[in-house]
């Protein structure tokens, strides 16, 4: 799939639209979910055109990588979830519903957020 830069993270990163920024690295933004699903809802994105976690662990440089993990610890450290405890989450693709075509890892905390999935269907 080709990266298309017209979806909504790259504009927040071009600065053509506004986020509530958390906070910015050299290759990393995170900034709060518009329609958080949690009280603690953080979207962490890298500023590089990746479209999923494939392509961006495909082709990202190392740089880039290790920016964005170190994000990612970072930005659920900085919001003080660490001790209760907290999700990270990353939609890649048509099963996984991913709505915005640019890599974002989620963060939720705040509360019990339960089990992971359904059990499948038996
Ligand atoms: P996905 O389903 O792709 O994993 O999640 C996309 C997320 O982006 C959703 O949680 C949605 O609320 C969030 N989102 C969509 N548009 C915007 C926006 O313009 N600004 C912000 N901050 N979040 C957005």
């Amino acid at each position: 799939m080709a990266y298309d830069d017209q979806n909504i993270f790259a504009k927040i990163i071009r600065g053509e639209i506004p986020c509530n920024k958390v906070t910015e690295t050299a290759h990393s933004l995170a900034f709060h979910d518009i329609n958080p699903q949690t009280p603690t809802h953080i979207l962490v994105v890298p500023k590089g055109p990746y479209e999923d976690l494939d392509a961006f662990s495909a082709n990202a440089t190392e740089p880039e990588i290790v920016d964005y993990i170190r994000t990612l610890g970072d930005v659920a450290r900085q919001a003080g979830v660490v001790a209760d405890g907290y999700r990270t989450l990353t939609n890649n693709g048509q099963d996984a519903h991913q709505e915005v075509p640019h890599l974002h890892f989620h963060i939720f905390a705040g509360k019990n957020l339960g089990r992971m999935i359904k059990p499948l269907d038996k």
